[in-house]
């Protein structure tokens, strides 16, 4: 088919797209509607943790769709209950409310805190209420999560924003410290920064902030939709820094591709009462297997050894190539990279490596100077070797 055939302005426009409709996907490869095939290191935005249609994905969906698809949310369902148990059991929470997407979970981590602090007032009486988060963080797309963000702009495009949210700069704890008052009720922060251009939280700020908030006595939330789920080589990335949180957030990975997401908490923060929290697909058991599916891949003997030791092989990688060309460092966790380029070149980098022939490839630049790569779990060496070999030719394009 060609392209001009599709009836692509029957989409609202909200980004500039490439002239590409894909087809299929099977592990680190995407194919187009001209046949041609990607080495994709996006896989949906760190999404796809087993990459694109894994086998325990589609027989996840298949048995669970001949079973049960919808319930209601009113009522317990096995998958349901399973994840759920899977999660507390792996994690340092004891309670889990399932949402569909990122923005969702961070939606009820807010609410979960703010309900919280009207129960465990100031010693004035007063509720409280303020989060504090941090410039450059990303915690989604709803009007709530929009403010709660630290993207440059965000402040007007949809103004007036949701009160509540100063901003603090990450591995700065006397800027967190400045920021707390009477109604400060929890500090929100990703362990490292996804969208903001791949930037950890140093071990010492987050234990720092860990014995901050303690002192304070107010929440410590973790927004883990990019980072949770095995991709910073830990199952989730608080557990880098040894310490334990309140709260914490997961989508992306958690459904390697299907609408999932989850708000998790320690039994004293789980103040919900009836009503308080919902939603029509809370839950939902096609999604759930899934979810128990990619957790059960995730914990498998040698699966997450695996991830740290094909991290650690890409960030040499990386470096090699920084060497080879001049270029800036190299900095992640596990299979969360980044390579700085030293110079704006990453979105023409972005289209050469999509236009390249006879298979493209498929790269994010954050920032105009950096490249983010964002690989299924299960990459293989030879499929980061691939990608390295066709990032240099490209570089070397370029430099000429
Ligand atoms: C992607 C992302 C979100 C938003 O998730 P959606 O599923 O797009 O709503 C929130 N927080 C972080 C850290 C993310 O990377």
């Amino acid at each position: 088919m060609e392209f001009s055939q599709y009836d692509i302005d029957a989409l609202m426009y909200v980004t500039n797209r490439p002239e590409l409709v894909f087809t299929e996907g099977q592990g680190m490869w995407l194919t187009d509607h001209q046949g041609k095939r990607y080495l994709d290191f996006l896989q949906g935005w760190a999404v796809n943790c087993l990459g694109h249609s894994p086998q325990c994905i589609q027989d996840a969906l298949a048995a669970q769709s001949k079973k049960l698809i919808n319930p209601s949310p009113a009522f317990y369902n096995e998958p349901m209950v399973e994840l759920a148990s899977l999660l507390t059991k792996n994690s340092c929470f004891d309670r889990v409310f399932f949402a569909n997407s990122g923005a969702e979970a961070n939606e009820g981590a807010i609410k979960l805190a703010r309900k919280w602090g009207k129960l465990n007032k100031n010693p004035k009486g007063e509720s409280r209420f303020e989060i504090i988060t941090f410039k450059h963080s990303f915690h989604g797309r709803t009007l709530g999560t929009m403010s709660a963000s630290g993207k440059a702009g965000w402040d007007t495009i949809y103004a007036p924003q949701v009160p509540g949210f100063p901003k603090a700069d990450l591995n700065d704890l006397d800027s967190v410290v400045r920021l707390i008052n009477e109604h400060t009720v929890g500090v929100m922060l990703e362990p490292v920064q996804g969208e903001g251009g791949v930037i950890p939280a140093t071990r010492e700020f987050m234990q720092g902030l860990r014995e901050l908030t303690k002192r304070h006595n107010i929440l410590l939330i973790v927004d883990e939709v990019q980072t949770g789920m095995g991709r910073t080589g830990e199952l989730f990335a608080y557990q880098l820094s040894n310490i334990e949180p309140d709260i914490m957030t997961l989508g992306k990975g958690i459904g390697g591709g299907v609408p999932l997401a989850a708000l998790l908490c320690r039994e004293e923060i789980a103040c919900f009462e009836a009503g308080d929290q919902g939603g029509t697909y809370n839950g939902n058991p096609l999604m759930t297997a899934v979810g128990v599916a990619v957790l059960r891949a995730l914990l498998a003997p040698g699966f997450m050894e695996s991830v740290r030791e094909q991290g650690a092989y890409l960030s040499t990688g990386l470096q090699n190539l920084s060497a080879k060309h001049g270029l800036g460092a190299e900095r992640g966790e596990g299979l969360l990279r980044a390579l700085d380029l030293g110079s704006e070149i990453g979105p023409k980098i972005v289209d050469m490596a999509r236009e390249m022939g006879p298979v493209g490839l498929l790269l994010n630049s954050p920032r105009p100077n950096l490249l983010r790569f964002m690989s299924a779990l299960n990459v293989s060496k030879e499929e980061i070797d691939q990608m390295l070999t066709m990032l240099s030719e490209i570089i070397t394009r370029i430099k000429a």
